[in-house]
């Protein structure tokens, strides 16, 4: 990589006074500036086999820099949306061969063709980030409900949301973010971050999380729309009963007879809440209240 600087951990702040950057908040521009925690994200990756990873928002490059470094990365493509960032990572990694940059909003990105393009296979490459908290969950399920099927996704995200993503039925943080990410893919969180190692420090905690997309889905909701609106019902009110929830919601406009049958159809007692049922038993009562 020549003699241009190259952010590190440890000059992240020179980088910024060489370039006279100022952070863009609004961009969620939180860089890391922990070797160890870098260390955690990339062990989460577990790179190998020539794999392409795609990150989401390199900032000034260090955590790039730390994929780069992998054995077990084929190609790196990095998606920033800040102009200013671009050109200087192009200037810092200059003769890195493997790494192509893409100015572009991610929110923007349609996965499917972005894949295609590049001639990259479902399940032989890796989405690492860490994340601008402001569109965490925009930019996940967009990858979760586009056709591609990363092996694993590592991202940095705020700690209730990785909370929320990982929670079991029955418990306050379960959700319909749970259920939207459970559907698709097994959630784990590996390492819980202070605000500390990032600059500048943000107001939360974050967690290390890993997504990995299941590769034969085991709920098989047979009209998915449905049963994410049936999600939304149960959790927009969310003490109601479930039989309450289903006929009063304004996401679904079932008639009660209707969700009576498809209740008992599933063996779900109409009194208990929405929110204690399994992802299986909502997938269940999705396809038996089908017309
Ligand atoms: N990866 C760097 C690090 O760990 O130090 C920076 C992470 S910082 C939390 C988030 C990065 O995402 C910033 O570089 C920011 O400019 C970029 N970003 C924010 N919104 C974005 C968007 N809509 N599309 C692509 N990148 C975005």
């Amino acid at each position: 990589m020549g003699n241009k600087t190259i952010a590190n951990p440890s000059n992240t702040k020179e980088i910024l006074a060489k370039y006279n950057l100022k952070l863009n908040d609004r961009l969620g521009q939180n860089l890391l500036i922990d070797q160890n925690i870098l260390n955690k994200i990339i062990e989460a990756a577990v790179l190998t086999d020539n794999d392409t990873v795609i990150e989401i928002g390199p900032g000034l490059g260090s955590l790039t820099q730390f994929i780069l470094r992998e054995p077990g990365l084929g190609k790196l493509i990095a998606v920033e949306k800040d102009k200013r960032l671009v050109s200087i990572l192009k200037e810092i990694f200059t003769s890195s061969q493997n790494l192509e940059l893409v100015q572009s909003d991610v929110l923007d990105i349609n996965w499917n063709e972005f894949i295609a393009e590049r001639g990259i296979k479902d399940s032989t490459f890796k989405v690492i980030s860490n994340l601008p908290y402001y569109i965490t969950t925009p930019v996940i399920m967009g990858l979760l409900e586009s056709d591609v099927k990363p092996a694993r996704m590592v991202f940095m995200v705020q700690k209730e949301v990785a909370e929320r993503m990982a929670a079991s039925p029955g418990t306050k943080a379960f959700g319909a973010l749970s259920i939207a990410v459970q559907f698709y893919c097994q959630v784990r969180i590996i390492h819980e971050v202070p605000p500390t190692v990032f600059i500048p420090q943000p107001d939360v905690y974050s967690s290390i999380i890993t997504l990995i997309p299941y590769t034969e889905p085991p709920y098989k909701a047979k009209d998915r729309k449905l049963f994410f609106r049936v999600v939304k019902a149960i959790f927009q009110q969310r003490r109601k009963t479930i039989k309450n929830s289903l006929i009063k919601a304004s996401t679904v406009n079932f008639n009660k007879d209707d969700v009576l049958e498809a209740l008992e159809q599933s063996g779900i007692d109409s009194r208990i809440r929405g929110e204690k049922l399994s992802i299986a038993s909502i997938v269940e009562l999705s396809n038996n209240l089908i017309k």
